[in-house]
């Protein structure tokens, strides 16, 4: 084993190091292993209930009217979150573009939408009109209240229950941290605000941003009360697959709502033609338990490795997670650097390819990212990005497989002990 590693570049000493802490793990790999069995297993069920056939694999063209394929798509992924319809659409360019979709389409002039656990992602803040932009819910009059955590990190129930008045429609509630420091709630404590929200204003719609979510536990947003759960279909649900697309899965109103923003007031949900994607979508939900869980064995994996070498991880090594999302504190711009040719060196695709920091839109420092992926921008496969700033952090997320996700942080290990940045014992 150690010498097909050195032929990728891995020393004998990294590849110790590293073997003894995945040794450490095998307790927590196993619990990952059990809940991507039982989403196995409830993506199976909704597949054979819906009886899915080679005709579903057919390509649409045009108005993509009778789409056999796409509707019966439509309903496993409704009938895997439990909810009573879903729109799973390549015509969806995006995540953002699915919560936009969620939102225009079931908020109307007046109304409000609560955050009632701080800021949303960063580019929800220019389609709510956080900060002003052209063709933002705040220019078709639509306002925008929020209530931050509290310093421990809780709920502020209190002022939660203040900011809820006759204008607020709409709660929208991250599951992920994102980019923030907060942790990523459990889907748990995402029912029991939801619960809360509906004690009080029964009529709100619950929407939860599930990107990055899905599959990590055995339920999801839609089984604790969301009215709509909004992803990604190149983060965990495509399972690396899916080249475009994104998902909203909820009550028949909301969703019937969000297609006629889709495509438009009187066509919804009926046209949309899939171009011979289908299959890839399919393959992509059956795989993507599957997927998540390797992604996760990946982060508790690097989470441990960084700790030990004496970084600060978030989550840290022990903690539940909530999402594949994780953060390590590298503290020195060399130290991002390294990482992040690390990643690249190990990937499948672009390995030869030497990341830099770059000046990206829309960010107020460089930014450096790394990614080798088969479908462009995918975090579910390995990728990394690091902000060229203080405190000099890396996000670290996906891997199709394990063993690969294993072989980016060993390489990433690799790279900073060869930059003379670490010293392993
Ligand atoms: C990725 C992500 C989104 C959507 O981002 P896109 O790049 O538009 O797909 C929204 N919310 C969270 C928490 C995310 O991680």
């Amino acid at each position: 084993m150690k010498d097909i590693y050195e032929k990728l570049g891995i020393s004998p000493a990294v590849y110790d190091y590293c073997h003894r802490i995945e040794e450490s793990l095998s307790e927590r790999f196993q619990k990952f292993d059990q809940t991507a069995e039982y989403n196995q297993m409830k993506v199976l069920l909704a597949m054979q209930k819906n009886r899915v056939s080679e005709e579903c694999f057919g390509a649409s063209s045009g108005y993509g009217y009778n789409d056999h394929g796409r509707d019966i798509l439509e309903r496993v992924y409704a009938d895997t979150f439990h909810t009573e319809s879903c729109l799973v659409r390549p015509q969806i360019a995006c995540g953002t573009h699915a919560l936009a979709i969620a939102l225009f389409g079931n908020l109307r002039p007046g109304d409000e939408i609560l955050a009632p656990a701080g800021k949303p992602y960063d580019t929800l803040e220019e389609v709510i009109g956080i900060r002003p932009s052209r063709g933002s819910l705040a220019e078709f009059g639509v306002t925008y209240r929020q209530v931050d955590l509290l310093h421990d990190g809780t709920f502020d129930y209190e002022t939660i229950r203040k900011s809820i008045n006759e204008k607020t429609k709409l709660v929208a509630i991250q599951r992920s941290k994102g980019y923030q420091t907060r942790p990523s709630f459990s889907v748990q404590e995402i029912g029991a605000l939801i619960a809360f929200v509906k004690e009080i204003k029964p009529e709100v719609i619950c929407m939860v941003d599930n990107c990055y979510g899905e599959f990590v536990d055995t339920i999801e947003p839609s089984d604790v009360g969301a009215d709509m759960t909004v992803g990604s279909l190149i983060k965990n649900p495509g399972g690396g697959l899916a080249p475009i697309g994104g998902y909203i899965a909820g009550t028949k109103e909301c969703v019937e709502n969000a297609s006629y923003r889709m495509t438009c007031p009187g066509l919804g949900m009926e046209v949309g033609a899939t171009l011979g994607v289908n299959r890839s979508f399919y393959q992509g939900f059956f795989l993507a338990p599957m997927v998540t869980k390797g992604a996760l064995k990946g982060a508790v994996f690097a989470a441990n490795v960084y700790e030990k070498l004496g970084f600060p991880v978030v989550p840290n090594g022990r903690e539940p997670r909530q999402d594949i999302i994780q953060a390590v504190t590298l503290g020195s711009p060399e130290g991002v650097i390294a990482f992040c040719k690390g990643i690249q060196a190990a990937a499948p695709v672009d390995s030869f390819v030497d990341p830099q920091p770059w000046d990206m839109p829309g960010y107020d420092s460089q930014v450096i990212m790394a990614a080798g992926a088969f479908v462009q921008g995918s975090s579910i496969e390995l990728s990394a990005d690091g902000p060229m700033k203080e405190p000099y952090a890396v996000y670290f997320q996906g891997g199709l497989t394990w063993e690969h996700a294993k072989l980016g942080i060993m390489m990433s290990v690799q790279k900073l002990l060869d930059a003379g940045l670490i010293q392993i014992s």
